[in-house]
């Protein structure tokens, strides 16, 4: 059987080039300043949502555009030339993993109330799952929602929220039932409930323009009708929302190599040593090379992920070795583009050095690569 697959038409095309547009002009020259003051201007996020950024496969009854999975992609490939990792994850977090649940298992009132104003960008989302006690083990979760008539009372605490300091409302992972994941639900939750507050802004290492926050909910009360979906089945729609958020961190990664490498060569050709350019130097043309193999591997396995997601296929253990291998593979790249860059790789105004110290939550957030081949080896039946 021939293999011709080309995902992407002239429309999936043009699409992509408004996001390069965008990226290039309006977002990358500011990305420093962003990254120095620690968080991007909200105006950033009506933007997004005038150019149909956060709708792309939403309902178009609720303001989205109803389109395929391939202009996600397009999208998040582009978005890397933004050369702001914290404001790419603060926008896909917005529109890819705190609104898709909500456009899946709300009521009217949920979409109208929450999901339509996030696709506008007139509202800021966040996912709120992880816990101080809660990362990987999301069953593990104890941040209460007691059931009192028709409300909910939340108690608990959350932790490195991304959108978390102005979020106006989150999608929250609360226990409802018994230990384990079967207590587990999901409610959407505004942040303008009494007792709900911020308790800190982290400080991290990198993706330094987004904002990621610890939580904390005292007795807040919010109408039971907020639950999302059926009572004690969070767990199952969490995984299940998961999946787009670890196949948009696969497509980051292989786009983030993909500008790191065009660097490197770019950089290679034009600096000199011992009378020639490095990149024409073997050990540099080889390492080059290899990553450029490995980059097109990780490509086409997380294409491969991407269509079955779009297809609605089962998908779970390919979205899995997608993250685990272009997350991994983005380390050694960055690694390695660094150290061609020799000590102009070390100053932050290089782009090298901030891909350096951003790709690096790629391992780590939205499952960790350890927990990725806990699936994977499962999947096997291992
Ligand atoms: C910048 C940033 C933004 C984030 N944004 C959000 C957000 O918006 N919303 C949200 O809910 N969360 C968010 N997170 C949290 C993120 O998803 C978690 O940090 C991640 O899931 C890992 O959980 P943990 O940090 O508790 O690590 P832990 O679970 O404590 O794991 C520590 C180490 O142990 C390993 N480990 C754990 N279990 C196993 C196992 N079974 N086998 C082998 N090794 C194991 C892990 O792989 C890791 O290396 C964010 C995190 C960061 C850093």
């Amino acid at each position: 059987m021939p293999i011709a697959f080309e995902p992407f038409t002239e429309d999936h095309e043009a699409f992509r080039r408004v996001v390069r547009e965008l990226c290039e002009r309006e977002l990358a020259p500011h990305a420093r300043a962003w990254d120095e003051a620690g968080i991007f201007p909200r105006e950033l996020f009506p933007r997004f949502g005038e150019l149909g950024l956060f709708g792309i496969r939403h309902p178009v009854q609720w303001g989205g555009s109803g389109l395929d999975y391939w202009y996600v992609v397009a999208y998040a490939e582009e978005l890397v030339r933004s050369r702001s990792a914290g404001l790419n994850m603060a926008m896909l977090v917005q529109g890819e993993m705190a609104i898709p649940v909500i456009a899946d298992l709300g009521t009217e009132e949920q979409k109208r109330e929450f999901l339509a104003p996030a696709v506008r960008g007139e509202k800021i989302a966040a996912l709120a799952i992880s816990e101080p006690d809660a990362g990987s083990d999301v069953a593990a979760i104890r941040t209460t929602a007691r059931r009192e008539g028709d409300e909910l009372v939340v108690n608990g605490s959350k932790t490195w929220i991304t959108n978390g300091t102005r979020a106006d409302f989150l999608t929250l992972a609360v226990r409802t039932g018994q230990p384990g994941a079967g207590g587990l639900s999901l409610v959407t939750f505004p942040t303008d409930v009494k007792n709900f507050g911020v308790s800190r802004k982290l400080e991290k290492i990198g993706n330094l323009a987004s904002d990621t926050a610890v939580l904390f909910f005292d007795d807040c009360r919010i109408p039971r009708r907020f639950l999302l979906g059926e009572e004690n089945q969070g767990f199952a729609y969490i995984m299940a929302n998961f999946q787009g958020e670890r196949l948009v961190a696969a497509v980051l990664a292989v786009s983030a190599m993909q500008l790191m490498l065009e660097e490197a060569k770019r950089y290679g050709r034009e600096r000199h040593a011992f009378g020639r350019p490095i990149a024409s130097m073997q050990v540099w043309r080889h390492k080059l090379a290899e990553h450029l193999s490995s980059l097109e591997a990780a490509r086409w396995l997380t294409y491969r992920a991407a269509d079955l997601f779009n297809r609605g296929e089962p998908a779970v253990k390919v979205i899995s070795m997608a993250k685990l291998v272009a997350c991994d593979l983005a380390q050694r790249v960055a690694y390695d583009c660094m150290q061609l860059h020799g000590g102009m790789g070390y100053v932050v105004e290089s782009e090298i050095a901030r891909a350096w110290r951003d790709v690096r939550l790629l391992t780590i957030a939205g499952g960790t690569s350890e927990i990725m081949k806990e699936i994977v080896s499962k999947a096997e039946g291992l």
